[in-house]
């Protein structure tokens, strides 16, 4: 059986309930390739304004989670509290919360591993910055920041990787279809050897990294590419057409 093309809008920082509402009408009234899975992931305020409005078959993530059940952790939010509120997807490890807030690779594992128990998919990001990549140390890295998460964890059936190369996000710099293709197969050769053949052949591995839909429908033809993850455009009518890149 193939992997299922799986789609997810990042919308960062951005939006108010009025565009957040409008977006959301825009999706609950498009034409959508019933064939690929949709999650959009909100700032948190508005998670429970898109579980109530969104139609029934996308997904909300957050874009965050903490690694406890519950306590003294003033700003943060819990898997548990999540799923509670029909959210069933979080981001874990997005490279604007590895640089700008110095999360590491432990504690991305850390929450990679709470997520994962407590019931929810995690859209788990790695990628290079521009001065790895021209140092030739883009597999090293994503690689690295991969075997944390998987020192972890074990069950990688509900992890979709996002490969997001730094100096692609947000920049209008979208890697070429070849760069892309070469890490994600890389990525699954890693799966294969460090956690399962199975692993290797179940897991998505998306791309991000300015994806538009100018640059979808060609992405989407990579034999390792199973989807994206998108910022920017995520917020725009277009997303409806990179989800619907692959029809
Ligand atoms: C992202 O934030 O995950 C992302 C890929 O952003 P953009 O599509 O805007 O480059």
């Amino acid at each position: 059986m193939g992997r299922q093309f799986f789609v997810g809008g990042n919308f960062k920082m951005n939006g108010s309930i009025k565009s957040i509402t409008e977006i959301i009408e825009n999706l609950n009234k498009a034409k959508l390739d019933e064939n690929v899975e949709v999650v959009i992931a909100p700032p948190s305020l508005y998670l429970l304004l898109a579980r109530e409005h969104l139609r029934k078959g996308i997904e909300i993530a957050a874009q965050n989670v903490f690694d406890k059940p519950n306590g003294a952790f003033t700003g943060e939010i819990s898997a548990q509290q999540l799923k509670e509120s029909g959210i069933t997807w979080t981001l874990i490890g997005h490279s604007e919360r590895r640089v700008i807030l110095q999360e590491d690779d432990s504690f991305v594992a850390s929450k990679t591993k709470a997520a994962v128990d407590g019931g929810l998919g995690v859209i788990l990001c790695c990628g290079e910055s521009l001065e790895q990549r021209e140092a030739g140390k883009t597999i090293e890295v994503v690689t690295a920041q991969l075997k944390a998460v998987a020192d972890k964890v074990k069950d990688w059936s509900k992890i979709v990787i996002a490969y997001e190369p730094i100096w692609a996000i947000g920049t209008g710099k979208v890697a070429t279809t070849e760069q892309a293709q070469e890490v994600h197969a890389a990525i699954r050769e890693w799966l294969k050897k460090e956690v399962s053949s199975d692993a290797a052949e179940k897991t998505r591995i998306i791309y991000g990294g300015s994806v538009s839909e100018k640059n979808s429908a060609e992405l989407a033809k990579q034999a390792d590419i199973d989807g994206f993850l998108v910022g920017g455009a995520s917020l725009k009518p277009a997303f409806v057409d990179i989800i619907n890149s692959k029809s």
